[in-house]
């Protein structure tokens, strides 16, 4: 899966603005199945151990994605001391196999660990991120 810099940026910036909270998000795919945006949301559980997108957040992106022909098709979180990779806890909860979760790693602050994972039947699978250097923004190139 490509990653956009612009787009690995905002879940960083998002995620550091969020400690010792845990940040949430959600990630928006084109019809070819490129990710475009992470929409950086709040997490309504205010916790450092675990996240819920704000529900109202979720209708309002599910909408703003919609009317640019985008599918919500995963999400984004953080773990503000631990390493990039799904807790029991993010395996438990993921309920649509076909979604794409990245995980922002913030052990060491200074150098994130971003990476993406499918989750199913109770494993998960890392799904690589390949950075995309920032040619054009994503929400530059093309665009109906
Ligand atoms: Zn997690």
């Amino acid at each position: 899966m490509d990653l956009f810099a612009a787009i690995r940026e905002a879940m960083i910036s998002h995620a550091r603005r969020c400690l010792p909270e845990e940040a949430c998000g959600l990630l928006a795919f084109d019809g070819a199945g490129a990710l475009r945006r992470a929409y950086c949301l709040a997490n309504a559980d205010h916790s450092a151990t675990g996240f819920t997108v704000d529900p109202d957040d979720h209708f309002r992106v599910l909408g703003d994605a919609e009317t640019r022909g985008w599918t919500v098709g995963g999400v984004f979180h953080s773990h503000p001391v631990s390493a990039a990779t799904p807790s029991r806890t993010d395996i438990a909860r993921s309920l649509d196999p076909t979604w794409l979760h990245v995980i922002v790693g913030l052990v060491d602050t200074d150098v994130p660990d971003v990476r993406g994972w499918r989750i199913t039947d109770g494993e998960a699978t890392e799904e690589p991120l390949v950075l995309v250097p920032p040619i054009a923004s994503p929400e530059e190139k093309g665009g109906a």
